[in-house]
């Protein structure tokens, strides 16, 4: 719809009422001025005919005809005006204009026939003898009885053009239509006026509500000196409106941006949906998990984008009931399968109206691992707990069954006892040396400082020296005596230990065990210290590579177990060595020994 300005709202109706009342005006006035200027000239003649009246009415008395005549023409020329006199039988015997013999009865006038009854007769008609309107007025003249009721009159009648008295008229009502346009003219610029001021202020209080549409509150309305109270008070309470707007928005604003800060840095991730199971909310992490960009997810049914029966089941679950939803569920995402904890609760708006769910969906993948790793931990551990205390206890029983005098059969079984005891003291050692490293890498307690590699490596060798020499083994050493690494002496030394041990153990007697120190530079890794032990021993298949480092693994688990073996000396190392931000590898062939590699920064890394 097409809106007109306030002024043109204004505009025509003022000058509709100034037209009207300004015709009204002049209508009447023309009127009044048209009767009053009538009765003042009726009048007027009527004086004159007066004023003439007794000495025509001599000169009639007295039949003087020709003297009556040059009476009428000399006075009707002074006072420009026709003065006529008729006898009672109509005819005329004088007339100031005119030939009264020419002029015919004039008895059927009727300001004649009044005049000739004794009334004064007045009448506006076109004269046929002078051919234009004329204004009579026609007296009688006092006759001799004026007691008979049915005399009849000479009659005096005057009379002027009419023209006259109608160009007096015109003049008069082209000054009134002229003074009247001139009002209304006034009156259209004072509706202009009056229209622009009364518009100005609420075209800027226009201007500025456009402004609040946009949120721009920056600047308020003045009150200026020209508005009027009503607008005033409009621009102080749009100004206290904006004020308050500005105040909710800012509000809302910060509600939202701390609501989508708890969103993106939740770990959780999280929908809404509305009551149509459309999108309307994602954050980072539920894209992450779906892999599917926010803008792609918005919009969208969950069905598209989770492509889940029990999440669907779920989602319908929720929207349907007023109790929240919590469940389980599994998931394949790529070709790992995933574990997904639902949580769904519905969406009411202020009036108790439901607009739609919140879905949270938490990865507990990780923590069915851990539980998993931790329960087959649990299992293994049992179990090699469970080999020694078997032992233990059959032989313990045994030495209660065997004769106390047979000290030699005594003496062998508790012999075996000790070993057997011996092998639980290391389960246990290696297990609780394990949670130690374990637990000061999960509470940042290892603190690497700069070491001399060379130093650590002696007094490695100083352990197991004892162990090599019953062996009749030779380790050779190979090292840059200056070279520095940041470590954790104590811990590296357990780890370069535990690889000397394996190294002796697991090779032949007189054999050599070598042990090389270098530096490399690795690709993104920076300059690394290369730390290899290398012995000729047994090997290992290639089978048993990937999991060598695993908790119990044991690549020859009767040989190892035959060595007091415990399966953790590899999962400490590998701890360790995490624990320096580096890594550790190996390199085997079964019946040509194995090289183990720890590869450590060799400069401190920041964080
Ligand atoms: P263990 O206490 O049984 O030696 P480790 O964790 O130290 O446990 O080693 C795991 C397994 O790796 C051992 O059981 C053994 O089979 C194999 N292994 C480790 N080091 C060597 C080596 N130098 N030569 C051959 N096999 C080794």
């Amino acid at each position: 719809m097409q809106l007109k300005k306030l002024v043109w709202h204004i505009f025509p109706a003022n000058l509709a009422v100034t037209l009207c009342s300004l015709l009204a005006i002049l209508w009447y006035s023309s009127t009044a001025l048209d009767q009053f200027h009538s009765k003042w000239t009726e009048t007027a003649l009527q004086n004159r005919a007066y004023l003439i009246e007794e000495q025509i009415a001599l000169l009639v008395a007295k039949d003087r005809k020709k003297e009556l005549n040059t009476f009428c023409r000399r006075i009707g020329r002074k006072s420009s005006t026709r003065i006529t006199v008729i006898n009672p039988s109509g005819t005329v015997i004088a007339d100031s204009d005119e030939n009264p013999e020419k002029l015919g009865d004039h008895s059927n006038r009727p300001e004649i026939k009044s005049a000739i009854s004794g009334k004064i007769g007045t009448n506006l008609r076109f004269s046929s003898s002078l051919g234009v309107k004329m204004l009579y007025v026609a007296i009688p003249l006092p006759g001799p009885s004026a007691a008979d009721k049915n005399e009849k009159f000479h009659v005096l009648r005057v009379s002027m053009p009419a023209s006259a008295i109608e160009q007096t008229l015109r003049d008069l009502r082209v000054k009134v239509a002229i003074s009247g346009i001139i009002v209304a003219l006034l009156a259209m610029l004072a509706a202009i006026i009056i229209s622009k001021r009364i518009s100005k202020p609420l075209e800027e209080m226009t201007r500025r509500a456009e402004q609040f549409a946009r949120e721009n509150f920056s600047s308020p309305l003045a009150v200026t000196s020209d508005c009027s109270l009503e607008v005033g008070t409009l621009v102080n309470a749009m100004n206290s409106m904006a004020f308050k707007l500005q105040e909710r928005i800012d509000t809302i604003v910060n509600q939202r941006n701390e609501l989508q800060t708890i969103l993106a840095s939740m770990a959780e991730a999280i929908m809404v949906i509305d009551n149509d199971k459309h999108v309307t909310t994602i954050n980072a992490s539920a894209c992450r998990l779906l892999k599917i960009p926010a803008e792609k997810a918005i919009g969208r049914s969950t069905q598209a984008i989770l492509r889940n029966i029990d999440i669907e089941r779920l989602v319908d679950t929720t929207l349907a009931g007023p109790e929240a939803v919590a469940e389980e569920i599994s998931m394949v995402k790529g070709a790992k399968k995933i574990f997904l904890q639902y949580s769904g609760v519905r969406l009411l708006d202020s009036n108790g109206h439901q607009f739609g769910a919140v879905v949270v969906l938490n990865d507990v993948t990780h923590i069915r691992r851990l539980e998993n790793v931790r329960r087959e931990f649990v299992a293994n551990v049992s179990h090699e707990l469970m080999t020694p205390l078997t032992s233990i206890k059959g032989y313990t029983e045994t030495i209660l069954d065997t004769d106390p005098n047979d000290r030699e059969q005594t003496r062998k079984f508790l012999e075996i006892i000790l070993r057997q005891s011996n092998r639980l003291q290391a389960i246990v050692n290696d297990l609780l040396e394990l949670s130690r490293i374990e637990k000061e890498i999960e509470y940042n307690e290892i603190h690497p400082v700069p070491t001399r590699v060379r130093s650590i490596l002696d007094e490695a060798l100083q352990v197991c020296s004892l162990k090599a020499a019953e062996k009749e083994m030779t380790i050779r050493l190979n090292c840059p005596t200056e070279l520095m690494a940041p470590m954790d002496g104590q811990l590296m030394e357990q780890a370069i230990v535990n690889l000397l041990v394996n190294a002796i153990k697991y090779s032949n007697p007189s054999s050599k065990v070598e042990i090389r120190v270098g530096l490399r530079t690795a690709k993104n890794h920076g300059e690394m210290v290369e730390i290899s032990v290398q012995d000729y021993g047994v090997g290992i298949g290639q089978e048993h590579l990937p999991f060598l480092f695993d908790r119990f693994y044991r690549s020859d688990k009767d040989r190892s177990r035959k060595l007091g073996g415990t399966g953790l000396g590899l999962a400490i190392v590998k701890h360790i060595v995490q624990a320096h931000q580096g890594r550790v590898e190996v390199e085997s062939e079964v019946g040509h020994g194995s090289v183990f590699t720890i590869f450590i920064p060799a400069t401190q890394l920041p964080g």
